[in-house]
């Protein structure tokens, strides 16, 4: 699991004393950014060596993301890039430059849909253009079928790019639909229904089973025949082409592994990887997690399930880090004191975990960023995400900090927190303990938020369905927003004082409330489950608390602002829908999920959306923002061993993703 950043950025404060350059291009609504991976050079041999196997392994996967995305997207990618490329006529032509955003939102998305609110990109270029581009470009290069004229692949994928109601949506969670039938994603074959694959996974499972693997979490279903059946992403099976590169780099790492407990881990994933076999995932996880001593560690596999809209099978993703020794001790304070937070909880004792096993907590320096986390990332990440596992063995969780640092660098001095916020007092608070807090609450609710509570014995992984992920945000969140005000932190000495907290609340609150909706277009609904999670908690609070006036939104000429008149009141709200969101989780309360998810965490007010629009354009800010990876370059002696690694921060993103599709595309157009 993860966490998201926030759509503005705390501080206005943050410090520019370095030169480094972290703002790169900017287009539609994103903004690229650049992040330092501060003490690379200084690393020794061995890890830095071990950092580029591992991001070689990391790249390796990206076109399977794309291909999870939909059935599509590596042959619309293709046919782009093709004309990007090779294109003779004027670049400067309206119809050109418009494909050239389109191209880099796809780049950026993994595909054709918005990364984070699922729907179809549009495209603002012509067809007549395009097909014409087309066929002027190298045939090799295009996503031919044996046989196939450039006419006929334009007629086939065309309405896919053109028609917006083809394949609208990639992540459909409407109430009421066939998730599985109106989503674009490609994890489930075209004729198959939801239905047809809740019964599929309902009849495998084995409820009696104490260590049940994620059932689905590494296959496409499909229906052959009529016959339902995975088609397993193995190293001889579906996307194996890209999986065996991924173990080529992976058996280069194990030999510089950093501890024999590393080594081992690397082991069980290749071994994964070959053969598909849960179990051995679960066992890969468990090793894993275990290893705390090693400075370098990473993720490479299907990890996270948010873009199933049924939660059951993961998308690709991977990256490499290394242990940001002085920021941990931060986190540290936390995960030595995870039993003291767990029995302190206003949750029901039904719910909490009687003995905290395994908790461990670090901040880490990115090194590269692949698959679903690349180049739009998380900030924070809690894993494994087996709910057995995390019961029994614990759970691992990293804030990664150069990302953060390179956010807040980015947003300094943006105008945002001027806009939005009109109160001098809490403006202050946001100046002086923003970063603090803000950090804060991402290592509570990574290392503590995630790794809290127990669910029932007999209750699935996957009971609360498409509303799971985002129960599962929200108590995450709403465990770190009640602890950030305890004093047991002021004692652990993570808050100065009891007033740093306060920070926090309304930042979260404003942005739950009013600016997060900068994310969505006109007339859209809430898709995206940290964006849920937030909305639902900050409604929630907001409605329950307006007996005591805990929270008011005033107008001042035309302006909608958050006004915070009760934060300790506010405290005691977040527990409440603690209590209540984790005895969802816990008892698998399907019904209990979808009444507060539909109630409080999807529709937008149209009103108030326009205003917070209006004020954001005026900022002119992009609301999302993605990284570009540095490069590594193994230096080679006479013999060809490796000497040293060189990181380079140079690269452009159109010539960063162009390499990528050559040097790492390694999976035909169609899978
Ligand atoms: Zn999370």
């Amino acid at each position: 699991m993860t966490i998201a950043v926030f759509s503005g950025v705390l501080s206005n404060a943050a410090a520019l004393n370095d030169d480094f350059e972290y703002n790169n291009e900017r287009f539609a609504d994103l903004q690229m950014l650049r992040y330092k991976v501060s003490g690379f050079e200084s690393l020794p041999l061995r890890e830095k060596e071990l950092i580029y196997y591992l991001s070689e392994a990391a790249l390796c996967g990206r076109d399977i993301l794309f291909d999870q995305n939909g059935a599509y997207n590596l042959r619309i990618r293709k046919m782009l890039e093709a004309v990007y490329t090779t294109y003779k006529g004027d670049r400067n032509a309206n119809d050109f430059r418009e494909m050239e955003v389109y191209l880099k939102r796809v780049w950026f998305s993994n595909g054709i849909h918005h990364h984070y609110g699922y729907h179809k990109l549009p495209a603002n270029f012509s067809q007549d253009f395009f097909r014409d581009a087309l066929k002027n470009a190298d045939p090799k290069l295009l996503p031919l079928r044996k046989g196939q004229t450039i006419d006929q692949l334009c007629d086939e994928v065309f309405p896919v790019i053109f028609d917006p109601s083809v394949m609208a949506v990639r992540v459909n969670q409407k109430d009421g639909e066939d998730l599985i039938k109106t989503s674009a994603e490609n994890y489930y074959g075209s004729d198959v229904t939801q239905a047809e694959a809740e019964a599929f996974y309902e009849a495998m499972k084995d409820t009696a089973d104490p260590e049940p693997i994620m059932y689905g979490l590494n296959s496409r279903l499909v229906n052959k025949n009529g016959k339902l059946r995975e088609l397993p992403w193995v190293e001889n099976g579906l996307y194996g082409q890209a999986i065996s590169k991924i173990n080529f780099w992976l058996k280069k790492a194990a030999t510089v592994a950093d501890t024999p407990e590393q080594r081992a881990v690397i082991h069980e994933l290749i071994n994964f990887y070959k053969t598909g076999n849960l179990k051995k995932f679960d066992e890969y996880c468990i090793l894993w997690l275990k290893d705390t001593e090693s400075l370098v560690d990473f993720t490479n596999g299907f990890i996270e399930s948010y873009g199933d809209p049924l939660g059951l099978k993961a998308s690709w993703e991977a990256f490499a880090n290394f242990k940001d020794i002085e920021a941990t001790k931060r986190t540290e304070k936390l995960s030595a004191n995870a039993q003291w937070f767990e029995d302190h909880s206003p949750v029901d004792s039904r719910f909490k975990k009687k003995e905290c096993k395994g908790i461990s907590a670090k901040v880490i320096t990115a090194a590269i960023l692949g698959g679903d986390l690349y180049p739009s990332t998380a900030i924070g990440i809690n894993l494994p995400n087996s709910n057995w596992i995390r019961s029994a063995h614990g759970s691992k969780s990293v804030t990664i900090g150069n990302l953060t640092d390179a956010y807040n660098k980015a947003a300094h001095g943006n105008g945002f927190n001027d806009e939005f916020v009109d109160d001098s007092t809490i403006k202050e608070l946001i100046d002086t303990y923003g970063d603090v807090c803000d950090d804060l609450h991402t290592d509570l609710h990574e290392c503590l938020g995630h790794g809290s509570g127990k669910v029932l014995e007999g209750v699935g992984d996957d009971a609360l369905k498409a509303y799971g992920s985002t129960i599962e945000e929200a108590r995450a969140d709403l465990f770190g927003l009640y602890y950030i005000a305890d004093e047991k932190l002021v004692e652990l000495g993570l808050t100065p004082n009891m007033e740093a907290y306060k920070s926090q609340y309304y930042h979260f609150i404003m942005n739950g409330l009013l600016t997060q909706l900068v994310r969505i277009e006109p007339g859209k609904d809430i898709e995206e489950a940290h964006m849920r999670d937030r909305a639902l908690i900050a409604r929630w609070v907001y409605e329950h608390g307006k007996p005591q006036n805990v929270i008011e939104l005033v107008k001042r000429a035309g302006k909608t602002y958050v006004q915070i008149n009760n934060f300790e009141a506010l405290r005691h709200l977040f527990g409440e829908l603690l209590a209540e969101v984790q005895r969802i989780k816990s008892e698998g309360d399907f019904e209990g999920a979808r009444r507060l998810v539909e109630n409080y965490a999807v529709k937008v007010d149209s009103e108030l959306h326009e205003e917070i629009l209006a004020r954001y354009e005026a900022l002119d800010l992009a609301p999302y923002k993605g990284f570009i990876n540095p490069v590594y370059k193994a230096e080679k002696d006479a013999k060809g061993k490796i000497v040293d690694i060189k990181i380079d921060y140079t690269e452009g993103y159109a010539e960063q993703m162009l390499r990528y599709s050559r040097d790492y595309g390694f999976l035909p157009f169609e899978n």
